[in-house]
Order: C-alpha cells, then structure tokens, then sequence
C-alpha cells in the first residue's frame, strides 16, 4: 500500500518544530504558500514548506488544512532559501523567521488583497464639471481626486488607503460611468531625466570603479567622512541598476529626520520609489512591499525590515550608516540586517553598497581581511570640511541647564553670526533623577531595576524601559517631606532653559516624546530648512543622516556616561556619535564648529578625539578588541531567560549549560555565567544571561549543533521564556 503524503509547515509561533497537515485533493499550491490551520483548539497561519513528504506519524491523526489564504506563493523561493538561512544562522524558529520577513499585513490570516493587478481609472470625460456634480458624495469625489492626481490609475489596495469602505463609491462611480477598471500587467513608473550636480574627482573615480562589479557579488565600502557626497554615489548607482532593469534596497538607520532624502529621492526618480518604516500602518507597508513585488517601484526606501521585500530582480542593495546600532533587531528574530543582506547579496551574485564616516569596527575588519572594497572620500563638495571636536572641560564649571557658561557664549556668538545651533543630549525628559533630601527615597519603577523620569510637560514619572507612569507625589511616600528635588538634565528642561535664555529663537526640541506628531515635525524641520536662526535640541535622532546647511555649532552635552559604561562597545559608539554629531555642522557656506563638553577631558579616548580621525581611532579601537579577544576577533552567543522569579531564570540557564557542556567541543571555548543580567528586573520579570565566546567560530557551531536540539526542545512557559542571540551586540 502506498505511503500517503503530507505538507510540512511553519506556523507563526515561537516553536523550532515544523507542522505536518493534509492538503486538499486537488491543491497544488507551491511552497511559501499561506494558509490558516487548526492548532489545538486555536487556529494559526502557516507557510506551506514543502509537499508530498512522508509522515513519521500515525496518518490519521494528521489534521486536513483549514483554508488557503493565497492564489500565489507570498515568499519566493529565494525569500524562502533565505529565512532558511537565518533559522539555521540566528538559531531561531523557522515561521518566525519567515513572518518576520512579511509584511505585518500578511502574519494575520488575512487573505492577500490580489495578485492580478486590477486599476480603476477616470474614463476619458470631461472631469472638469465632476466636482460640480458629485457635490453631494463626498465619498465619491474623494475618490475621484485621487484619481485625477494619479492618471496611471489606482489599486485595490491604494484605494483601500484612501477610504477603508472604497467598495461602495468606486461602484457608485463605474454606474455613472466615471470610472472604469481594467486588469492589467504591473507598470514601472516611468524614471524622469533629472537634473544632476556635476560630480567631484573623487566622486567620479569611485564610480568608475564600482560600475565595472555591479554585476556580481561583493561588499563595496564607502569610507567617506560626513558630508562627502555618498548619498550622491549611491544615488547614482541606483540609477544605473534601474536604467539596467533591476529594482534596488536602500536601507536608512531612521526616517525620522530623513525628508531631505525623500525629496531628493522623488526629484531623482520621480514615483519609482516605495517606502516603508515603523512610522506607516500596516497597510501602508504591505502597499509598498506589494508594489515593490510587482516592479511597478524600482526602490524600497526604508529601515531595517525593508531589507526583506521581495523582487524578481533585485540588483543592489544600498546601507547607509551601516554602522548604526539600528540594524540590529534585539527583540523577536535577533538579526543584523547588514549581515543579512550581505548574505542575500551572496545568494543572489549583487553587490551591497555599505556607506559611512565612521563605519563599525566589524566592517573595518572585513576591509583588513580584504573581504570588502574600500572607496574613501576625504573631502566635502562643499566649502568647509568638517569641524575638529573641540573639548569643553567642565570638571570647574557650575552648569545651568547641563550647558556651561562658556558654551552660552559659544552659542550665543553663533546665533549672532545667523547660524543655527545643534545641541545633542541623549536622556529624554525633564530630569533623570528624582529624590527625597530628608531620607534618600527615589522614584524607582515598581516593574523595573530603574529609576523613573520626571516628565514636567505631562506632570508624570515615567519608566524609559516598560512605559509605566505615576504623577508627581506631593510629598516623600517614604518619610512625608513636602520637598522632592529633581537631579540631573534632560532634553525637555534643556529646550526651556535655552528658550528662556535666547529669547526670541526659536527652539526645536526633536526626540521620541515629539516625534509622535508627525505634523510639529514637519514644522520643526521647516524651520530648519529656511535657514533662520535657531536652535536643535534632541536625542540620538538629530544625530545622523540630515543635511542643513546653516548649522555652524554643533553640541555634544553629556558625553562622559559613555566613558565608564560596562559594555565593550561602549567607546567605539561614543566616538561613532561624536564624529557624527560634528558633521552635522559646516555643510553649507559657512565654517563649522562642534564642541564637547566634559569632565575628564584627560580621559584618553577624549584625548584623542580631539587630536586624531575617526579612522585612527578606530585602528586603535580595533587593536585593543583583538588583545582581549572581544568581537570582531571572537564570536558571542547569548543565551537570556526572563521568569516571574529569578530562580526560576537561573534554573532554565543552568540546563541549557548542562546541554552545552555535553557537546564534544564544548571545552574549547568560554562559558560566562549564567548572572543575573545589568538590570535583573525589567517589565515585571527576572532576567539572566548566560554568555558563549569563541575565537573560532566552527568551535561555536561545533557546540551549537550538538546541544540545540536538545535545548530547543526545553519548554518556554508564562513563567519562564528564553531566547538565544547569535552574534550578540553586547556580551
Ligand atoms: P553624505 O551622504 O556623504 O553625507 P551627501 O551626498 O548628502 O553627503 O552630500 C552632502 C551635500 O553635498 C549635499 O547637500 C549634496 O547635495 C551636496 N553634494 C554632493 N555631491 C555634490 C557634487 N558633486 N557637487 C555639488 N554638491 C554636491
Ligand atoms: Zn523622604
Ligand atoms: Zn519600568
């Protein structure tokens, strides 16, 4: 009797097991496939892997599919021989790997919109009477001006955006005959023929250099200091792809800040471009990766996750600040998105373009072991390069509002001159520190080891880790002293002290507390643009990426924390941020200035800073992780575990240790822990961690390979989760 044949799944749960069910008589649906399964007495989505496999198990007992969610494959083969990859790389479950690499939009049991690309359109009338004549359906005429703007005509899913219940004007308009749908074959939006600077010497030379390898593999490096025009080469590289029938990925740290980039984008390549970060719904993501899917953009814009959509031909991938922390995910599937896209590039035979001034210390050691091309630009287009770090020694100051009065004058000076000033300080809110004189009390999270920070716009304590937030308490909850100080800077006392100070300049506070409104941030950058004279004050955010030509000052408040932080890549991002931060100064005619206050200024790494390049520094940063033997010169996997006790934690590491200490290589690399992680207590939970190092990777996977499968087979419960981190950022 023949065996009969079942489909293997992934399913969207943090499970390493893959699923076995019976397909309908007569689907012949390929793999990457969705469809919606029983699961015990739930249901969930699951991707169809792969078909006609033969079961281990008692047949009859394998359930049949609940539905089919799709006409065609979501994940293409090569999306699929990717996630495959990373399951196997990043020692993460194969569905969540591959939900991962969708759209939010798809990990729901949604079914896809459509596939065939149906556009409805204006039929060829007179429009000009239409808005005359709809007067009375609102709803009608929405859609209608919509599709005046877009002659190429709208989709399913462009409608759905405009108005979620499209369905009943879109039928109101075809009975009128104003509007007509036609099935299609997806359209490239057509590239305009933009006007171009002239390109630089070494502009043009890196170039000539890289058009010749775009057609295979490789990692091309542009090592340019800020401001150097990479964005220009990358631009005109994609081009080139474009021109040559390929779609590009072009990864940005954030989008936040990056309107400039957007503009130039749209004047380069007019609508052949799609964007996507966590700024969008989920529709509006799913929009962009479908429109990318289909050819009709030649681009996707976007951060980290974008670096999945999909392509019948992608041709380049583009990562700008390839450095930036933010191309680690660190919650969920742990990836790097630079290595991964290397990795895609690999399978795929296209070059990745990384660029940055001041790239990370892994790709500095690529370069080294001649894995990459190195292309450097040293000079700025523009009129000044960038400013040295000056150092501001604060160890004698008496401060206000964090800034000594040394760097008011500074400030105060530039405004005078007309030039906008950029003040970096990376702590949100109005104060960090919250205490009790009479007994010591402080405003600690009741779910966090952390303290709470005073928020004076929303009159609140606020956790920066789990979100949590109290009003002020009128007296000490511990010893009933009517007077509770504050200690310490944060961004938003910073922005009311510079106001009241500089009176009449205008101050821009930009952090993740205003970000939220999307329209005060246009308004802010506005500002910018015009070129008046003004104030930026902000976190992370305002430290990278932008472009504005009359900030002559920039900066660097509180820079010394850095200095004395446990982790070992604490001083390769100091040095990345200060750089950074600088180059956001003297972009335009006029010279820039950039100033660090603190106080160890004879603190070696503040020495040479101020002497010395990012690059030299970085040579030296690199020497001393090999002397210690920390990445890049070693792997790290970390295995962390969060539990409603920290017994409980510690227990469930102790027995992945025991695993590990089974394999046979186990004994020639080093196992650290399991401890009791920096902040034990988080978001109401213990957590610990228990750290792998090796020099050589192999002895890493050696390990690995021998002890996962029994460690994946160690239940996850309410009361205690644990992950592994394959390359963890910080050990
Ligand atoms: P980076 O990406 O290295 O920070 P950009 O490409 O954004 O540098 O260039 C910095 C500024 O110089 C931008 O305002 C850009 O328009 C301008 N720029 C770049 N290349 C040229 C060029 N060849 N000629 C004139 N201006 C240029
Ligand atoms: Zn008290
Ligand atoms: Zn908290």
């Amino acid at each position: 009797m023949p065996q009969p044949r079942f489909a293997r799944f992934a399913i969207a749960l943090p499970l390493y097991r893959v699923f076995e069910y019976k397909l309908a008589d007569g689907d012949a649906a390929p793999p990457g496939t969705r469809y919606r399964l029983p699961f015990g007495n739930r249901r969930c989505t699951g991707v169809l892997l792969e078909r006609d496999c033969a079961s281990e198990f008692d047949p009859d007992r394998i359930k049949p599919v609940e539905q089919r969610l799709d006409d065609e494959a979501v994940v293409d083969p090569h999306m699929l021989e990717l996630a495959r990859w990373m399951a196997e790389y990043y020692l993460q479950p194969l569905g969540e790997v591959l939900f991962q690499c969708l759209p939010g939009y798809l990990r729901a049991a949604k079914p896809q919109v459509s596939t065939r690309v149906k556009r409805w359109k204006l039929a060829p009338i007179e429009t000009g009477e239409l808005e005359t004549r709809l007067r009375r359906s609102p709803r009608q005429l929405e859609i209608v001006r919509a599709l005046v703007a877009q002659p190429r005509g709208l989709t399913a899913l462009d409608l759905k955006a405009i108005n979620p219940g499209w369905h009943a004007p879109v039928a109101g308009l075809e009975q009128k005959n104003i509007v007509r749908a036609e099935w299609a074959e997806p359209e490239a939006a057509p590239l305009p023929a933009p006007q171009m600077p002239e390109l630089s010497d070494e502009q043009r030379r890196i170039l000539s250099a890289i058009e010749p390898r775009l057609e295979t593999f490789g990692v091309h490096l542009l090592d340019g200091i800020t401001g150097s025009g990479k964005t220009e080469i990358y631009l005109r590289l994609i081009r080139d792809r474009l021109d040559a029938g390929s779609q590009v990925i072009y990864l940005v740290p954030e989008i936040g800040l990056t309107n400039q980039l957007i503009q130039r984008i749209g004047e380069r390549f007019g609508e052949a471009y799609a964007i996507s970060h966590s700024g969008l719904s989920d529709l509006q993501r799913y929009r962009a990766w479908e429109s990318f899917r289909r050819g009709e953009v030649g681009i996707m814009l976007g951060t980290r996750s974008s670096l999945f959509a999909q392509s019948p031909r992608l041709g380049l991938i583009v990562i700008d600040e390839e450095h930036d922390h933010s191309y680690r995910q660190e919650d969920g599937v742990r990836y790097h998105a630079r290595d991964v896209a290397i990795k895609r590039a690999q399978m795929l035979g296209i070059p990745v373009l990384l660029g940055s001034a001041t790239p990370s210390l892994e790709s500095l050691n690529n370069l080294e072991r001649d894995h990459y091309h190195r292309y450097r630009l040293d000079s700025r287009p523009t009129a000044f390069p960038p400013p040295r770090l000056e150092l501001a020694d604060i160890s004698q100051s008496r401060l206000e509002f964090g800034c000594a009065a040394a760097t008011l004058e500074r400030i105060e000076k530039h405004l005078e001159r007309r030039g906008q000033v950029l003040i970096y300080l990376n702590r949100r809110g109005f104060a960090p520190i919250v205490m009790c004189h009479e007994c010591g009390w402080q405003a600690q999270c009741q779910n966090c080891d952390a303290r709470l920070t005073l928020h004076q716009s929303v009159s609140s304590l606020i956790c920066h880790h789990c979100g949590h937030s109290r009003g002020l308490p009128e007296a000490c909850p511990e010893c009933g002293h009517g007077e509770i100080k504050h200690y310490g800077i944060g961004t938003e006392q910073l922005e009311q002290g510079l106001a009241q100070r500089f009176a009449g300049v205008p101050v821009l506070r930009i952090d993740r507390d205003v970000i939220g409104s999307r329209e005060a941030l246009k308004q802010r950058l506005q500002t910018l643009a015009d070129g008046e004279p003004c104030i930026l004050v902000g976190t992370q955010m305002i430290a990278k990426g932008h472009d504005y030509p009359d900030i002559s000052l920039a900066v660097v408040l509180d820079a010394d924390q850095a200095l004395f932080s446990a982790s070992y890549r604490a001083s390769e991002r100091l040095a990345q941020t200060l750089y950074q931060v600088a180059g956001r100064s003297g972009r335009g005619d006029r010279a820039g200035e950039a100033l660090v206050q603190t106080r160890f200024a004879q603190h070696p790494l503040m020495q040479s800073i101020r002497r010395s390049s990012y690059r030299d520094i970085a040579a030296g940063l690199l020497q001393e992780r090999r002397s210690y033997g920390f990445p890049p010169f070693a792997r790290a996997v970390m295995f962390r575990a969060d539990a409603v006790e920290l017994e409980n934690a510690m227990q469930t590491l102790e027995r992945i240790k025991a695993e590990l200490g089974a394999a046979r290589a186990y004994s020639k690399l080093s196992c650290i822990g399991p401890l009791p992680a920096l902040m034990t207590r988080r978001i109401g939970r213990y957590r610990a961690q228990l750290c792998l190092l090796a020099g050589d990777h192999r002895i890493l996977r050696s390990v690995l390979n021998d002890a996962m499968p029994a460690i994946e087979d160690i239940p996850g419960s309410k009361n205690v989760s644990w992950t592994v981190d394959v390359d963890a950022y910080d050990v």
